[in-house]
């Protein structure tokens, strides 16, 4: 059965770098959104195996989803990873403590970005 993977960013570069590299991986399904309240409904209506969240968001932001998606029982457990360009001291804490798995520092690093999302599925 297909995986599926989640993604919210609103940067268009970033998510077209995002899918670009996830369409490489077998057996995957993608699910994107740019706006944080649009991508939270999806995730919900959704199955994900991933779900990987910008946090500055125009709407909500990465961390507000994930502290939500966190109350619901299902998802509990569902690796989420925080992507994020914050780079001021306490931020990767904060985002942390809202109950990220992983913290991934923009820009994208291509090559690890794929191996890390290719080890977090099997
Ligand atoms: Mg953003």
């Amino acid at each position: 059965m297909s995986k599926q993977i989640y993604v919210v960013e609103d940067n268009r570069k970033n998510m077209e770098l995002f899918i670009a590299v996830l369409e490489t991986l077998p057996d995957l399904k993608l699910f994107t959104a740019t706006k944080g309240k649009e991508g939270l409904e999806l995730i919900k209506s959704g199955n994900p195996d991933i779900i990987i969240l910008d946090i500055q968001l125009p709407d909500i932001n990465g961390t507000e989803i994930c502290k939500e998606l966190r109350e619901i029982e299902r998802f509990r457990t569902t690796p989420i990873i925080a992507v994020s360009s914050l780079a001021m001291k306490g931020d990767k804490e904060m985002i942390m403590e809202a109950g990220f798995d992983h913290y991934i520092s923009k820009p994208i690093m291509i090559k690890d970005f794929r191996e890390f999302i290719q080890n977090l599925l099997k």
